[in-house]
């Protein structure tokens, strides 16, 4: 399988201080990565690094997307190559509902005026494959949302949108069993009909048997320290961290 992004080397810094030490990572097309560790092992900041956040600095190393050279790239012209980073703390935009955020945005994407009669046809059918109610789309995006509705919300965009790779930081956060199925649901829908690639950060047990994981990348203090198949994601949460952060370091399997 091809290879849509490829991360070689990276180093970032943040307000001087190096948050990521030389990390080294593939994600082929199509496959469903998952990306684990410790708080503050710098998961986030992987992310937000990919997406090209002007709040980090890459100071060494390259990320290719698709074979192109994307390290020197700003984050809109990312964007317009199909990356996508779901936030862990997603945003309130008063004054711009739901339908219109995602429509400027798909208008933005494609250079193309979409006729309000289409998008509403499109939205409504992703939306019924998130279970969220039709009056959402009318309301200011996020504003007043609950944690699992602004989750759907988030979902409801990779579903509109179609990115090609989609970076999803701990999009399950505050979701109760039933929002998980959901997301979950909305997340193979994404897989399925768009065929799209994911980087997914969680810990989350439900979501990660739901999916079907290729690969498991593990990150301490800024550094891959273990890379797996799709079983090491959940020894990871059998065994603990500290099992594979502990004298394992330079040991990858398969
Ligand atoms: P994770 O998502 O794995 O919990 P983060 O990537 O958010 O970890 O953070 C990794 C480390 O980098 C933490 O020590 C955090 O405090 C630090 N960090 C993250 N963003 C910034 C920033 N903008 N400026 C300074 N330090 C940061
Ligand atoms: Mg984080």
């Amino acid at each position: 399988m091809s290879e849509l992004l490829k991360i070689e080397g990276l180093t970032v810094t943040a307000e001087d201080k190096e948050l990521l030490h030389g990390i080294d990572l593939s994600v082929g097309e199509g496959e469903t990565h998952v990306l684990m560790g410790h708080n503050g092992a710098g998961k986030s900041t992987l992310g937000c690094a990919v997406m090209g956040s002007p709040e980090y600095s890459v100071t060494g190393g390259k990320i290719y997307f698709g074979g192109e050279d994307i390290t020197e790239e700003t984050a809109d012209k990312r964007a317009g190559r199909g990356i996508f980073l779901s936030f862990q703390n997603p945003v309130e935009i008063p004054g711009i509902t739901l339908s219109e955020f995602l429509r400027n945005a798909l208008e933005q994407q494609t250079g193309k005026r979409i006729k309000l009669f289409e998008h509403k046809k499109n939205l409504s059918a992703a939306m019924s494959v998130l279970e969220m109610d039709s009056s959402y789309a009318d309301r200011d995006l996020n504003v007043g949302f609950s944690g699992g509705e602004k989750k759907k919300a988030e979902i409801l965009q990779l579903l509109m949108l179609k990115p090609r790779l989609a970076i999803l930081d701990e999009t399950d956060s505050g979701l109760d069993v039933d929002a998980v199925r959901t997301v979950s649901k909305g997340i193979e829908e994404y897989r399925k009909s768009v065929g799209g690639t994911l980087l997914i950060i969680t810990h989350n047990a439900k979501i990660l048997e739901e999916l079907k994981v290729d690969r498991t990348h593990i990150l301490s203090e800024g550094k891959v320290i273990r890379e797996g198949d799709g079983q090491l994601a959940f020894d990871v949460l059998a065994n603990g961290f500290e099992k594979y952060i502990g004298g394992v370091n330079d040991e990858k399997e398969n």
